[in-house]
């Protein structure tokens, strides 16, 4: 989609700090990181957000969360990181490609704001 911020960063027309890709996901530093570690996870494909993920969505939304596992196994924070999607603009949805948040490094807080 050309007027989405993300699928423009997937595609390169829009730089960004890659951690990792493969032929479903693109993942990034976030451009205002919360964490040490603050990465998004992106599926290629573009859907608007988790409540509009359908069933065929179900294995790509696995492989964001398995990409963030690995992505935190190399960056040596397993002993606490988290795994987040925002949900809609009362959570803090800005971008409306689906993503996962990352983010660790740090003492987390629960719950979250
Ligand atoms: P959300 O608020 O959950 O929709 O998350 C969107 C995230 O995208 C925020 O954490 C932003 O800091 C991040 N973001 C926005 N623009 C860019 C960009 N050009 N490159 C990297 N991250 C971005
Ligand atoms: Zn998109």
């Amino acid at each position: 989609m050309k007027d989405c911020l993300f699928c423009r960063i997937i595609s390169g027309e829009i730089p960004s700090k890659k951690v990792y890709e493969d032929d479903q996901v693109y993942a990034f530093e976030d451009i205002n990181p919360q964490a040490p570690t603050h990465v998004l996870i992106v599926p290629k494909k573009h859907i608007r957000g988790l409540k509009e993920a359908k069933a065929e969505d179900a294995l790509l939304i696995g492989v964001c969360h398995l990409a963030a596992a690995n992505i935190a196994r190399q960056r040596s924070i397993e002993d606490g990181y988290r795994t987040v999607f925002n949900v809609g603009p009362r959570a803090g949805q800005s971008v409306f490609h689906l993503h996962m948040h990352l983010i660790g490094g740090r003492n987390l807080q629960w719950p979250p704001g």
